[in-house]
């Protein structure tokens, strides 16, 4: 995985565009690699279906020129704050070795919203700890 400076973490594929998108943008413009990841395929949503969801998130990225995006694929409406999810994101981390790392604000009507920033939270604080083994 290559690193990156920007990491940003959406529950949702287009999470990270509505959320952060014109940041992202300025960042590539003025040089910065940016990777993205969310952490479900949205599968719940009430408008768009998974297959279409993922085509524009690939356009998407295509269009803001991220480094990579990445899917981890975890359940709409079932993101827990478990030790496999943590480890997960901090691997993550860990081998992308962002600057910054932007997740949802913690306050949020949905509840993926509120999960993915408490996940965001533990696995970054995580990837610090020397002693954290994450496998
Ligand atoms: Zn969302």
């Amino acid at each position: 995985m290559k690193k990156i400076d920007i990491l940003a973490v959406g529950a949702h594929p287009d999470d990270v565009e509505l959320g952060v998108g014109g940041i992202l943008a300025s960042a590539i413009r003025m040089g910065s690699r940016v990777g993205v990841v969310d952490l479900t395929r949205g599968e719940l949503a009430s408008r768009g279906e998974v297959e279409i969801r993922s085509k524009e998130a690939q356009k998407a990225a295509e269009i803001l020129g991220v480094t990579w995006r990445k899917n981890l694929k975890l359940p709409d409406r079932g993101i827990e704050i478990c030790p496999e999810n943590i480890i997960l994101l901090t691997k993550l981390i860990r081998c992308s070795r962002p600057l910054i790392v932007l997740a949802p604000y913690y306050l949020d009507i949905h509840p993926d919203h509120v999960q993915t920033s408490k996940l965001v939270r533990q696995a970054w604080f995580d990837s610090g700890l020397k002693k954290y083994v994450s496998g």
